[in-house]
């Protein structure tokens, strides 16, 4: 039997809708602009006849479940939401054909990937990695589990609220990789496992959270995050 010099930390997991079980996470992927009017409102517009898909990561412990409430973070003036659709992978598949993508579906949920917009950009226009902008304690949002087996979503509105105020509203239609063809293409440089979340990307209207504010967001037919930001520690 293996010791440690301590207890190792504990295995991050999420809620699964109708079941007892948790959902273990293995990894955390991140689509960079997979929403055109996002991309633009970030001053970088995609060509998908030119381009791929772009991915970052983020480390596991860095997930909270929906409902929590969170310090506003350190070293940061513009920490904003950013509304997501999470894939959860089931099953493993390396170099997967799009037309087989759906085989590693478990189900869904509804994520926010939380960004400390200022070191993001920084980074971004000096070539730096995104980490500090982006691998965020507690930013990883994410609702249960949603179990939709094999099932590929293909549309469904995606939107959020700030304090009951609209700031995203779109369609998981407008995605620019949609979900066959990202498991397709991120397969192709991971082998992927059963725990793997891919958060899709978020639409237009990001923006920043002060302390005090409450975030709410859902995809139809999928699931509701909540987030409220509490005063800095
Ligand atoms: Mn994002």
């Amino acid at each position: 039997m293996t010791t440690y010099l301590w207890n190792p930390p504990a295995v991050q997991s999420l809620p699964v809708r109708g079941k007892t079980d948790r959902f273990p996470i293995n990894r955390l992927f991140f689509v960079g602009r997979n929403y055109h009017a996002h991309a633009v409102e970030m001053g970088r517009p995609v060509d998908k006849s030119a381009e791929r898909p772009f991915y970052f990561t983020k480390a596991p412990q860095t997930l909270v479940e929906s409902g929590a409430t969170i310090a506003y973070p350190p070293g940061t003036a513009n920490y904003h939401f950013e509304m997501e659709m999470v894939v959860a992978i089931g099953a493993p598949g390396f170099r997967v054909a799009a037309e087989d993508a759906h085989q590693l579906i478990y189900g869904y949920a509804a994520g926010l990937d939380m960004t400390r917009r200022d070191l993001q950009l920084v980074a971004r226009d000096k070539g730096r990695p995104w980490d500090l902008g982006k691998d965020v304690e507690q930013s990883s949002v994410c609702t249960e589990i949603v179990p939709l087996a094999q099932v590929v979503i293909a549309q469904g509105a995606i939107n959020l609220e700030v304090n009951g105020q609209t700031k995203q509203s779109s369609n998981v239609d407008k995605l620019i990789w949609n979900v066959r063809e990202l498991i397709a293409d991120l397969s192709q440089f991971y082998h992927l496992q059963a725990g793997d979340l891919i958060y899709t990307g978020t639409p237009e209207g990001v923006g920043p959270v002060l302390a005090g504010d409450h975030i709410t967001g859902r995809v139809e037919g999928v699931a509701e995050v909540a987030l409220t930001i509490s005063a800095a520690e």
